[in-house]
């Protein structure tokens, strides 16, 4: 479970009884540095580090980092809004104990996600964990209701000693094929080894479509931990393949063509430990209030995806009939639909009941696309929304009036037009609050602003070894 409280000057009383075991314990496996790490608004993962005998200073007093970052682009310019992107101030990284890991895939370093207050000791609202800690809370308090997260990460493998820039596919041979398999045996089960010791369950690990792609899915948590969880398993594959002389990629568009990679989320909604997407008497087994949830979603999915897609090279991937879900539709395991309704298997309904949000990408905040999704679905419920007809097959196949009569849009094609839908959208704007849906929209108009004139090859080379 995540701490829900917010950190405190001082520290958080239950962090400080634990601090000096935790560091003992650490420093007895080996362990020399802990990653202090968050994701930026472009999606970008940053960190500081201390050494473990500092531990105990960062849990009580936290450590500096400049809320600059929140404005930051992912080739490290600087945009700036009303209140970010300026020189001045700091903030307090405090490391979340609860989901504190010895890094299997980095011999000598542990890891922990990080909240950021004011130095004051105020929440600092562009804190995007906290933004999903307290949306998380709020529904626990406000509507007695609960969250299950998962996020699916596809990359592509490439070898480490391709030319600088380029990627290289390691592996050969057809999608899902066994060649791919047996080619990155030693790596795959290196990286299975790593989450065994990490604790993730690893539910599946695949050789996906594209060129050189993998896709590993994990087991459902909370909402935080879940988006924890997703920039910890990046990590982790990331320094298994450094030891394979691999190089590896979670951009969207590791090439300008053909499939991408996805960062699909699947969230199911639960109240009192009963799954809401399962024994209702809607379609599927869903309940009233699971299928307003999904109806909120699927309404905001234009604006989300400014949220979900946030990079120019989002848009290399978000194209029809790649299984990347480019059209405001639903489906009970329909894989062309934005949203896929998965009932799970006669007799563990109850449990693995969700749905599945299909254009995010890794280039996404992890925190700041649940969040939004949560919200969206959220204001689902409390108007009680209803989903309209379902859709079969691939809506690419439909006309202009087919598409129009059913209510199907293509998503945003670009990302000025994903910012548009998003600035026009006041319940994701007033889920995230004025600082961070600010910083969205400036750091979305930047990254634009940044690949203006370059063509397709060019935006994927651009973002290529950025995530
Ligand atoms: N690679 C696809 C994407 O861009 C997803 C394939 C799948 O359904 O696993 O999202
Ligand atoms: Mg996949």
């Amino acid at each position: 479970m995540t701490t829900l409280a917010d950190p405190v000057p001082g520290g958080r009383p239950g962090d400080l009884r634990r601090v000096a075991a935790l560091t003992d314990d650490l420093a007895a496996r080996g362990v020399r540095g802990i990653v202090l790490a968050y994701v930026d608004t472009a999606g970008v993962g940053r960190v500081k580090t201390v050494p473990t005998a500092r531990l105990e200073a960062a849990v009580a007093w936290g450590v500096g980092m400049s809320p600059v970052f929140d404005t930051f682009l992912a080739d490290d310019s600087i945009v700036t809004t009303d209140v970010l992107g300026s020189p001045d101030g700091d903030l307090r990284l405090y490391p979340d104990l609860d989901h504190l890991v010895a890094l299997a895939g980095q011999p000598g370093w542990a890891w922990a996600p990080v909240d950021r207050i004011t130095q004051e000791g105020t929440r600092h609202p562009g804190c995007s964990r906290t933004f999903l800690r307290h949306l998380v809370t709020d529904a626990a308090e406000r509507h007695g209701l609960a969250f299950k997260a998962a996020i699916e990460i596809e990359w592509a493998v490439g070898l480490g000693s391709a030319p600088a820039g380029e990627f290289q596919p390691a592996v050969r041979g057809p999608a899902y094929g066994a060649i791919r398999q047996v080619e990155l045996s030693d790596y795959t089960a290196d990286l299975l080894a790593a989450f065994a010791a990490q604790e993730v369950d690893v539910e599946q690990l695949h050789p996906e479509y594209a060129a050189g792609q993998f896709e590993i899915s994990v087991g459902a948590l909370d909402p935080v931990a879940a988006a924890d969880r997703s920039v910890l398993v990046r990590q982790t594959i990331r320094a298994v393949a450094q030891r394979h002389d691999l190089r590896v990629s979670f951009t969207p568009s590791v090439s300008a063509e053909g499939v991408g990679s996805g960062g699909h989320l699947h969230l199911s909604c639960w109240r009192d430990g009963v799954n809401l997407h399962a024994g209702g008497e809607r379609r599927y087994g869903m309940t009233a209030e699971a299928e307003s949830f999904a109806a909120g979603v699927l309404a905001r999915l234009p604006a989300l995806t400014a949220v979900t897609a946030p990079s120019p090279a989002s848009y290399l991937r978000l194209k029809p009939s790649r299984w990347a879900g480019v059209f405001t539709a639903w489906g009970r395991e329909t894989r062309e639909a934005a949203l896929r309704v998965i009932t799970g298997t006669a007799g563990r309904r109850d449990q693995d009941a969700n749905l599945e949000v299909k254009p995010v990408d890794l280039a996404a905040n992890p925190y700041l696309a649940l969040g939004c999704v949560i919200a969206a679905g959220l204001d689902g419920l409390a108007t009680a929304l209803s989903l309209p007809e379902e859709i079969t097959g691939d809506p690419a196949r439909y006309g202009m009036d087919e598409a129009a009569a059913l209510g199907v849009r293509r998503l945003p094609q670009s990302l000025p037009r994903a910012v548009e839908e998003f600035r026009a959208d006041q319940v994701l704007r007033d889920a995230l609050g004025p600082v961070l849906a600010d910083a969205v929209i400036a750091v979305r108009l930047g990254e634009a602003a940044a690949v203006a004139g370059l063509d397709d090859a060019q935006v994927a080379a651009a973002y290529r070894w950025t995530y």
